[in-house]
């Protein structure tokens, strides 16, 4: 890389950079004067135009000047300073909380004032609580910015302005720098795409010259901006290949595949796989053979039936001698699992133990001693599978349920638990992801899909109704119950406290065995005990309970056959994975299934479009597209949940056409520049955590 001097120096060697400045700043991940400009503005603001105090609306963020009418300390609930301003169209309040007596005096009756701020309606009047604002001289009315104001990512002792007189510096420095920055993108892909150079971007973005597109710049479309999101998602998705390249270069062992103990497996199954499950199968049995190690993503809607798949691929690793490691999300679903998988392999002698948080210490002690030598050979478990004091004496693969829950750097501490063989990993989801997200964003991984249900299964019939009809709900399904259906009743918060919702649930289960005295109505949330839990789910699953009131503990995995409808609470408080992962407890069977999602009016334009969505369809497909077009799949997928790092300038719904290109891209780097491949991730990614460990 041409390392021009200037462009790698320590931030401090700006101006007004000291030591303190300069830690904030590493906070950010920026040490150099090229990691400043890499520092991309988050947003514009408009600063260009002046707006008519008459014209303004509430929740608008503007530019307005005008003279003081009015300056005077308020005493209520919170001491105040009032400052109202005129332009002659109409007056504007703005209102500080803290200030001081110099600011106070300064505010004088017939002076002028030009603010920056968001409008607000209090009270039926406009107001700008804590404007940015200076004083102007009469002759100075009307002055604006030239261009675009950029707003960079900001932290705690780093003013905006800062940003902008720091990114400046760094400007100047590449600009007159020899050589500069390297364009690390081949001439022919920027023809192609039309797209800028990479130093003709930089400058662009964090100084939008006075002609500069506004409307482009503010949607993040400018071609500017486009080039650099093109580079930051190339950069990851290189990221992703890098990583599934050196871990492509561990050896695992070779778990060979053994016919007659999947044929006794599959003749006590009470059902045939599918087509899919069988192909999708095929895949896994052929990686688990190979020494190298194995890292396979399936998806499969709700009900696909992931869980015996994963069985199968465990019986050729526990066949072969090697321990496996089975991952739920929640205890229990982990509780759930190892029920199952217990039953399953009862008829092959293998030991399966479970692991959680919540075990007593002397069992969870117990436990690890024998996987630490090899007596225990499938352990069931959540994220107490990551600790530290876990050793396996020859873990051989790694299940990992409902990835959408975990994170690449979850994986990432899996693998690194491993000894000198790597264990075989095969992550399971149920929120699919279009293919080409899927494969930018999962670049490190292999995708299998199983593409079709069991046979026989309905379709459920899903009503929203409004809380008012509650009674009436609760009659007909009272009504379902006598004639034998079991029923799922879901309270959800939309706080994420735990102890709230648990409160709701144990709530509503009193109301319901009140009103409904003749019916067995059962409880269960994240709060009770392992036992407590698994007794009550035996009690459902044995039909013993009509109802089973629940928390969204139950949202994933738990598999009730016989259970056939749902009852969903707050509906409209929930995402649309949520839902459709919700709804999935039910119609596991071959009976008609339906699900009630009851909502409290008025609903918002999102939660109606989300509730005629679940309406209308029962494909996880179609419902996760429309939850990209909700959300945008930065949410949906969440950085979170991907383990990505954060984007800093590219987003993934409104760039997500560039992918094809971006994967079309890195073949050609990889192929013909590959020196440019660590370089990007370099320049993009730096230190981040996704090199970690590996
Ligand atoms: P998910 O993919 O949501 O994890 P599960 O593995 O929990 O789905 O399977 C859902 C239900 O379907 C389970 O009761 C499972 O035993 C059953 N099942 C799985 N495969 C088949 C099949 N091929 N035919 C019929 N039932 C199946
Ligand atoms: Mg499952």
């Amino acid at each position: 890389m041409d390392t021009s001097t200037g462009l790698n120096d320590p931030v401090t060697t700006l101006t007004g950079v000291g030591s303190r400045i300069a830690a904030r700043l590493a906070g950010l991940g920026i040490h150099t004067v090229q990691d400043l400009l890499f520092h991309l503005p988050r947003r514009y603001i408009d600063r260009t135009r002046l707006h008519a105090i008459g014209s303004l609306l509430p929740g608008q963020e503007v530019l307005v000047e005008g003279e003081i009418e009015l300056a005077q300390v308020q005493y209520g609930k919170r001491r105040s300073l009032l400052c109202r301003i005129s332009d002659g169209t109409g007056s504007l309040t703005l209102r500080f909380f803290h200030f001081s007596r110099m600011q106070q005096n300064k505010l004088v009756r017939g002076s002028y004032l030009q603010c920056w701020g968001q409008v607000r309606r209090v009270a039926n009047k406009l107001e700008m609580i804590h404007p940015e604002y200076h004083s102007l001289s009469s002759e100075e009315l009307g002055q604006v910015e030239k261009t675009l104001t950029p707003v960079y990512p900001a932290t705690e002792g780093v003013s905006q302005a800062k940003f902008r007189k720091l990114t400046i510096q760094s400007l100047d420095i590449f600009e007159s720098a020899t050589g500069s920055l390297s364009e690390l993108l081949p001439e022919e892909i920027l023809t192609r795409l039309a797209l800028p150079e990479l130093a003709v971007a930089l400058s662009f973005v964090h100084r939008p010259p006075p002609e500069a597109e506004v409307d482009k710049l503010l949607q993040g479309i400018h071609p500017s901006q486009q080039r650099l999101s093109f580079e930051e998602l190339l950069a990851h998705h290189l990221s992703l290949r890098l990583l599934r390249g050196q871990f492509q270069q561990h050896r695992s062992p070779s778990l060979a595949k053994n016919e007659n103990i999947i044929v006794a497996f599959l003749d006590k199954l009470p059902f045939q796989l599918t087509g899919a499950q069988q192909s999708v199968l095929e895949d896994i049995q052929q990686d688990l053979s190979r020494n190298s190690p194995m890292l396979r993503l399936i998806q499969g809607d709700v009900g696909s039936g992931k869980t015996v798949v994963a069985a199968i691929a465990a019986l050729q690793a526990l066949k072969a001698g090697y321990q496996v490691a089975y991952m739920a999300p929640t205890e229990l679903l982990a509780e759930q699992h190892y029920i199952n998988i217990s039953n399953w392999l009862e008829p092959f002698q293998i030991p399966v133990r479970l692991l959680t948080g919540k075990l007593p210490r002397a069992e969870h002690d117990l436990v690890r001693q024998e996987l630490n030598v090899s007596e225990a050979q499938f352990v069931v478990g959540t994220h107490a599978l990551f600790q530290e004091s876990v050793q396996f004496a020859c873990l051989g693969l790694v299940i990992i349920d409902e990835q959408h829950r975990f994170g690449v750097h979850q994986r990432l501490s899996l693998i690194d638990k491993a000894g000198d063989l790597q264990p075989h990993q095969l992550i399971m989801t149920a929120t699919p992801i279009p293919r080409t997200l899927a494969m930018t964003l999962f670049a490190d991984l292999d995708i299998s899909v199983i593409d079709e249900l069991p046979p026989g299964r309905q379709e459920i019939k899903t009503i929203a109704v409004s809380s008012e009809r509650r009674a009436e709900v609760i009659d007909r399904i009272a009504a379902s119950c006598r004639q034998g259906r079991q029923v799922y009743w879901v309270c959800t918060l939309i706080e994420e406290s735990d102890a709230l919702q648990c409160q709701t649930a144990t709530d509503t289960c009193e109301v319901l065995k009140e009103t409904l005295p003749d019916l067995a109505i059962g409880l269960i949330h994240g709060r009770m005990k392992a036992d407590e839990k698994a007794g009550v789910m035996a009690a459902f699953k044995a039909a013993e309970l009509d109802v089973l009131v629940a928390t969204t503990v139950i949202e994933v995995g738990v598999d009730v056959a016989n259970a056939s409808l749902m009852v969903i609470e707050n509906s409209e408080r929930l995402g649309l994975s949520q839902l459709h992962q919700l709804r999935g407890r039910v119609g596991r069977g071959t009976q008609q299934s339906d699900c009630v999602l009851i909502y409290k009016p008025p609903l918002s334009d999102f939660a109606q479009i989300r509730l005629e969505t679940m309406r209308q369809s029962n494909d996880g497909f179609e419902i996760a597209q429309k939850d990209m077009e909700l959300r945008g799949p930065g949410d949906l997928l969440g950085t979170r949940q991907t383990g990505l790092p954060a984007l800093r300038i590219a987003d993934l719904s409104r760039d997500a056409h560039m992918l094809p290109e971006i994967q079309n891209t890195a073949e050609i780097l990889i192929n013909n520049y590959p020196e440019h491949v660590q370089l990007l991730t370099k320049r993009w990614l730096a230190d981040r955590v996704v090199f970690a460990n590996v």
